[in-house]
């Protein structure tokens, strides 16, 4: 094997019960036996895969630490590579001179994503897999993490099977029929091509509409809180903050934010994005708030409005009304602890949700309306997800090519134009999964994986 043996520190950075350097690569087990001693006096070359054994590290004649050291043989590792993990004790020195000794004796520094696309190359798992990978990482709730893990456990490479035999079912016949253009084969009637270019176009879209739904969980909503003064939006903002006022936000990549005036809401993160705003809306509603709260509705995904439970309409929460949308708000009537005047018919079709934010009752209430309105509540932890731009591109991709296969099938074009459209549709379900990925897109996938994994 023409690969050189990679190895990193596969724990993070800081002090820790335990941490863990991982080496892969065909001598990856040669070289962990360089640097380690087991209690026993067993070599690791001698030992059957997965097993561990207790010794110490050693850089030359200078002990380092105790550790445990576990063999997995290829092709059973998480690479498909010969793998050995020292687990040291999870300190920053330490593990970076327990690395530096397994760099001397021959292993190479671990690119970023390194082990998981070697894992990828050898079969171990697909692109989408690979990516979801990096999702359970940083997962930021229960819900994103199972997805993540269905992902990670191929239920959306069940999906696209699926649709992939349908499009083969198609492209099989255009071959055919091109192939022995003179025999007599049963060509797919009219009716047959339109039914499973349907299905797969159907399964196509269902899946794409996920990726939305998904991305609340992963990336949070942006949020307007809106309503007249006093109805108690800023002792709302303050109820939901509870113990997490600012909540560390990963942003896709390698730069970590610190996204401040985001709340939690159940599982989902909301970014007000102008909580300043919630008091500048207090002066200028009488003047110019409404034109204020017209903005910032404009660019919310999800927008609260608040109202006091236990007071009448008046003219200002109407002109606020008119501004809402039945599909992205979620009418909070507060205060219900002074008894309520309004009741959910004020507000029909709306999403209603009583609560009393200065009491600190009603969140149930409202996680649950938060979870419906964004969509997180449809999505089922069990069945495929996308999780990334580049899933969400390349279906809507094989997408736009079925619908076009279909199209031209409906307006009498020749069986090749037709089939041209499918292969693409196939193309892009093999990017997706890697089979047919450039190196470019396998390397974009892995540059945003941390050094380790
Ligand atoms: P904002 O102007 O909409 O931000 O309203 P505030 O949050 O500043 O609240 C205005 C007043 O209403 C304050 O005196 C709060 O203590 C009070 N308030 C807010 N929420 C509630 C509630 O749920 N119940 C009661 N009784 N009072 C509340």
């Amino acid at each position: 094997m023409s690969k050189k043996t990679i190895a990193a520190i596969s724990t993070p950075l800081g002090e820790g019960g335990i941490g863990v350097i991982r080496i892969s690569g065909e001598e990856a087990i040669l070289i962990a036996d360089k640097v380690f001693k087991s209690v026993s006096g067993k070599t690791l070359c001698s030992f059957a895969g997965y097993s561990a054994l207790l010794g110490h590290v050693y850089d030359g004649e200078n002990m380092l630490d105790e550790a445990v050291a576990t063999v997995f043989l290829a092709p059973k590792s998480y690479t498909g590579e010969n793998v050995c993990e020292l687990s040291c004790h999870g300190g920053r020195y330490v593990l970076s001179a327990v690395l530096r000794a397994v760099l001397k004796n021959g292993a190479v520094m671990a690119a970023p994503g390194e082990f998981t696309k070697r894992a990828f190359l050898n079969g171990k798992l697909d692109l989408v897999e690979a990516e979801s990978v990096m999702g359970l990482i940083s997962a930021k709730g229960e819900e994103e993490l199972k997805l993540q893990l269905a992902a990670k456990n191929g239920r959306t490479r069940e999906e696209t099977d699926k649709i992939e035999a349908l499009l083969l079912e198609l492209s099989s016949n255009f071959a055919a029929y091109s192939d022995y253009p003179d025999e007599d084969l049963p060509e797919l009637s009219q009716e047959n091509f339109v039914r499973l270019c349907k299905e797969a176009r159907t399964r196509l879209k269902k899946l794409i509409e996920t990726y939305d739904s998904g991305r609340v969980l992963r990336e949070g909503v942006s949020t307007a809180i809106i309503g007249k003064p006093n109805v108690g939006k800023s002792t709302l903002m303050n109820f939901l903050s509870g113990e997490s006022r600012s909540i560390v936000t990963e942003v896709a990549g390698t730069t970590r934010d610190v996204i401040e005036n985001t709340v939690k809401c159940g599982e989902i993160v909301l970014s007000l994005a102008d909580t300043a705003g919630i008091r500048r809306t207090e002066d200028c509603v009488k003047s110019v708030g409404v034109n204020l709260a017209k903005e910032r509705l404009l660019s919310a995904q999800l927008v609260l409005a608040v109202f006091d439970a236990s007071c009448p309409l008046e003219k200002d929460d109407l002109e606020i009304i008119d501004l809402l949308k039945r599909e992205n708000t979620v009418v909070v009537l507060n205060k219900e602890d002074k008894g309520s005047v309004l009741k959910e018919a004020d507000f029909e079709g709306y999403k209603v949700v009583f609560l009393s934010a200065k009491e600190g009752y009603g969140k149930q209430a409202l996680e649950a309306a938060v979870l419906e309105i964004t969509g997180a509540a449809r999505l089922d932890p069990d069945s495929a997800i996308l999780l990334s731009e580049r899933q969400l591109d390349t279906v809507t991709k094989a997408y736009d090519a079925v619908c076009e296969a279909e199209k031209l099938i409906l307006s009498g074009y020749t069986i090749d134009a037709v089939g041209v459209c499918i292969d693409e549709a196939l193309n892009q379900l093999y990017t997706l999964d890697g089979r047919r990925a450039t190196n470019e897109v396998a390397d974009e996938v892995f540059r945003r994986f941390c050094v380790g994994k």
